[in-house]
């Protein structure tokens, strides 16, 4: 763009000097400088001098806005501190993908799952709720691996039946001393897809402790050395201990009995299928108890602050009430 030189001088009245040379491509500066002269050299000049203008702004433009590539980058970033890390651990018999989301890279390591039973989606919501929450408070893991498999059983959520596509119940498909085989259980241990990646999920994730997430009995179940496991997550949420034995097949006579590794099975009432948060409120602290485990839990659902402020409001019975 050219400026008659009256105009020019009453937009950029300081020196010569104070601004970018290309702000001074008066008239009066060429005839100056300019060796041929006239009006042609004129013209050269300001159009050269509008490309240099284009290109440096094209170029601080550039420079300033992060490209998509870039914003996936910082994300990484984000997520590499938080060491989030995504796999498949395999593929169910319709070919949904089951998925594990590992956060952290302490030694001690914990696995909590949800949804073996497709009809029980409430630990799904929970499940997304705890990795919401982890995100921003990420110092829970410190020193801490946590697996969380949020469906183990894709197609029976898909069908909302407790049995995956082939009617077999998974929870009790494991290879354990108690099974039985028969058409609902499985005709041979580990018969199902479903089933043996969980195996292979455990093996990967070696765990301290595993919670496993189900409705509707409304209780706090363990099976192996889990009953300390089980009390400290009963301190925390409105659940009552309740042994209710090792069922044949199941991943509590699996992973706790064979495995000897201490296993909840978290029961959330029937009707706990409500709002993702209103879950989190009343039972999202029974899952950061059992991730800050043998630790007293003094992250309260709204974070440390929270905590150290008292906002924790416990019931009668010691636990977390806020949604009735
Ligand atoms: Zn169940």
């Amino acid at each position: 763009m050219y400026f008659p030189i009256k105009q020019k001088r009453r937009l950029y009245s300081r020196r010569q000097g104070d601004y970018p040379f290309y702000l001074y491509d008066t008239p009066r500066r060429n005839i100056a400088v300019g060796k041929k002269g006239g009006a042609e050299h004129l013209q050269k000049f300001n159009i050269l001098n509008l490309i240099i203008l284009l290109i440096i702004s094209t170029a601080l433009f550039t420079v300033s806005c992060p490209k998509p590539a870039n914003i996936s980058k910082i994300k990484q970033k984000q997520e590499d501190r938080l060491a989030i890390q995504r796999y498949i651990i395999g593929v169910s018999n319709e070919n949904r993908s089951i998925e594990s989301v590992v956060m952290g890279q302490g030694e001690d390591a914990i696995l909590i799952m949800a949804s073996v039973h497709g009809d029980e989606t409430a630990g799904t919501a929970l499940a997304f709720q705890l990795l919401e929450y982890l995100r921003k408070y990420p110092i829970i893991l410190e020193g801490r691996k946590l697996m969380i498999l949020p469906t183990v059983n894709p197609d029976g959520s898909v069908r909302n039946t407790r049995c995956n596509s082939r009617g077999v119940d998974l929870n009790r498909n494991f290879s354990t001393g108690n099974r039985v085989n028969s058409k609902e259980n499985g005709l041979f241990p580990l018969s199902e897809p479903e089933t043996r990646a969980l195996v292979r999920a455990i093996r990967q994730c070696s765990p301290n402790r595993i919670v496993t997430v189900h409705q509707p009995l409304a209780c706090i179940d363990y099976d192996g050395p889990g009953k300390d496991l089980a009390e400290h997550i009963a301190k925390y949420c409105d659940l009552p201990v309740r042994r209710l034995g090792a069922m044949p097949g199941s991943l509590g006579s699996y992973a706790g009995l064979t495995l000897n590794i201490p296993t909840v099975t978290l029961e959330l009432p029937e009707e706990a299928d409500a709002d993702a948060e209103c879950l989190w409120e009343q039972y999202g602290a029974g899952l950061i108890a059992a991730i800050l485990y043998p630790q007293p839990a003094d992250f309260s659902i709204h974070g440390p602050a929270a905590a150290r402020a008292g906002k924790r409001s416990p019931s009668a019975s010691g636990c977390f009430g806020y949604c009735q």
